[in-house]
């Protein structure tokens, strides 16, 4: 059985795209098939790595408008396969609530719609949007693990409680296995001296399960989106490639 790992951060613009991308991409050069699965409507993810947003995508998944294994896109990257979302994914909350009453059943259809594809792969990587709304939701009882990238900014400590509180409630309510694997560092800039009081913050809160690799600022991760491709084949002996590889393994070592 593969394991789910949700990337959720409310806040926008902290790096659950560029994380779940790259990270996705290093487990799959270590030899492990990767399922990425864009479940935001924006569709970063799908263009990050260079598969069409045309139909069919998560949307018509979740609908039931298409088996599992149909929806499966190939990416450049040996052993790293997508699943794409487009815009049509934005109306899926409304949809959602009009039609199914119970709340319950409502935060499944991920869960349900990726279940088939569970033992096809070592790990399936699901990429949210910056909101803690149904898709979220949905992301987080479809997952094994959260894992949480954050700016080394004071704001971003604010958000963090609500997160975790959000973590709380679907493991009682929803999915007891959840749990949070880790939270790690992006664009960090060491010029800055409030990065580091965060960061100090930040390992007092979560200790252990603070991840040791931080991701610095660099231009290269910015640019390789707009080429389809993920760090590894863009710029592979930049810096942010280096540090995305030893998150990588970061992951796959902690279970
Ligand atoms: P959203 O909340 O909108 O989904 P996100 O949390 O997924 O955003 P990204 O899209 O991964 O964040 O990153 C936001 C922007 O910052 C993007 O333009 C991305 O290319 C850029 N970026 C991400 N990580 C880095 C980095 N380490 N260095 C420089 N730029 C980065
Ligand atoms: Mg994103």
């Amino acid at each position: 059985m593969g394991k789910c790992i949700v990337f959720v951060n409310q806040k926008g613009g902290v790096g659950k795209t560029t994380s779940a991308i790259n990270i996705g991409a290093y487990i799959a050069l270590a030899g492990k098939k990767v399922l990425l699965v864009d479940f935001d409507s924006q569709g970063n993810m799908s263009s990050g790595v260079g598969v069409s947003k045309d139909k069919p995508t998560v949307y018509e998944l979740i609908a039931g408008q298409v088996q599992a294994e149909a929806a499966v896109k190939h990416t450049p990257v040996e052993n790293l396969d997508a699943i794409s979302a487009s815009i049509d994914l934005a109306g899926f909350s409304i949809e959602l609530v009009e039609k199914v009453p119970d709340e319950k059943e409502r935060v499944f259809f991920l869960k349900n719609a990726l279940d088939p594809l569970k033992n096809q792969y070592d790990y399936i990587l699901i990429d949210c949007p910056p909101s803690l709304g149904l898709l979220t939701m949905n992301g987080l009882v479809a997952a094994d693990g959260i894992l949480i990238p954050m700016q080394c900014e004071y704001f971003a400590l604010e958000g963090l409680v609500l997160l975790i509180e959000t973590e709380k409630r679907v493991k009682k309510m929803y999915n007891p296995n959840l749990k949070i694997e880790g939270v790690f560092f992006t664009m960090y800039d060491s010029r800055t001296r409030l990065t580091h009081a965060v960061v100090e913050k930040v390992k007092e809160r979560f200790g252990n399960e603070l991840y040791n690799t931080i991701i610095p600022r660099n231009v290269r991760l910015s640019e390789a989106p707009s080429h389809g491709e993920p760090i590894c084949l863009y710029d592979p002996s930049c810096v942010g490639a280096k540090t995305y590889k030893k998150l990588a393994e970061e992951v796959i070592s902690r279970g």
